[in-house]
């Protein structure tokens, strides 16, 4: 990784729409001040996406390089649930994972966001077990791959695993593609699973407790969203930076935090029509990174 300027500030962007194609993505990153850009390569609603097109793909590439866009970040789609109760749901589920692998690679995109999914009521182990069935299962089937997957940490909704820290740990430890797997921090999930991230004692626990299950380096992206709800919900309801239950001094912590300095920050936060609340988000994570550190 090449080291970046200093003076140019802390490593923050945002998911931005592709509507219109992913160079209109590059686009919209550039005009909210970002320097990392998280996207779908695909309808994050739906099964099949549209074929990938090598030129476009090369005309996003170039566009990200000329923006200064990096990392680049997909976020794979909503439908994937490797841990399903149901054997077809999970091969499909298998199948679409290689697809979002493939796009990722086409279009020069070395992570990829997943949700690790939902057992659907037949109990934790059997679904983490599944979790890493199915990641194996998309390995051997990308086998060239350069696409590192990351396990996104979860609100805990329903039966949705990754909300404790130890099933990130159980997945990586069963999963035999170990190698091609790393970690997603959402702010706003941890938040909602129950852990704190708002004190400084919290914080430190939190990164402690993250640090001897998974390991700290296994961190490559973060997402940066503040909570509507209070800490131990499990509901997951985002909110723009400050204005919400993790609030300015939770953010202060992640962004003076030395261990994920290099690490992309990038926002999943409400938006207006003009793109003013991402620029505001952005400007505010700026801020608090030159606000004094836990103690
Ligand atoms: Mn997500
Ligand atoms: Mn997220
Ligand atoms: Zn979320």
């Amino acid at each position: 990784m090449t080291k970046r300027p200093t003076g140019a500030g802390p490593l923050v962007g945002a998911h931005m729409s592709a509507a219109g194609g992913l160079a209109r993505a590059v686009e919209r990153a550039v005009a909210a001040g970002c320097r990392t850009l998280q996207v779908f390569t695909k309808n994050s609603n739906q099964w099949a996406g549209k074929p990938i097109v090598p030129s476009e793909a090369k005309a996003f590439q170039r566009a990200a390089a000329e923006a200064g866009l990096a990392p680049l970040v997909s976020h794979s789609a909503y439908l994937i649930n490797l841990a399903s109760p149901d054997p077809v749901v999970r091969a499909r589920s298998a199948d679409a994972l290689v697809d979002e692998i493939e796009r990722c690679d086409a279009n020069g995109i070395p992570f990829l966001v997943l949700h690790p999914g939902s057992h659907g009521g037949e109990g934790e182990e059997v679904g983490l077990d599944r979790i890493a069935r199915g990641l194996d299962d998309a390995a051997a089937k990308t086998p060239s791959s350069r696409t590192t997957i990351l396990l996104e940490t979860a609100a805990g909704q329903g039966a949705c695993l990754g909300h404790d820290f130890a099933h990130l740990a159980a997945i990586l430890a069963r999963a035999d593609s170990r190698p091609r797997l790393a970690l997603c921090l959402d702010t706003c999930h941890i938040h909602a699973a129950g852990y704190d991230i708002v004190t400084k004692d919290g914080w430190r626990s939190t990164l402690d407790a993250l640090d001897s299950s998974c390991g700290l380096g296994l961190v490559k992206v973060i997402h940066a969203n503040d909570s509507k709800k209070e800490r131990g919900c499990r509901v997951d309801r985002h909110e723009r930076i400050g204005l919400g239950q993790i609030g300015e001094k939770g953010f202060v912590n992640l962004m003076t935090e030395a261990a994920f300095e290099d690490v992309p920050k990038i926002l999943e936060t409400p938006k207006d029509e003009e793109g003013r609340w991402d620029r505001e988000g952005l400007a505010a994570l700026r801020k608090l990174a030159r606000r004094k550190g836990p103690a």
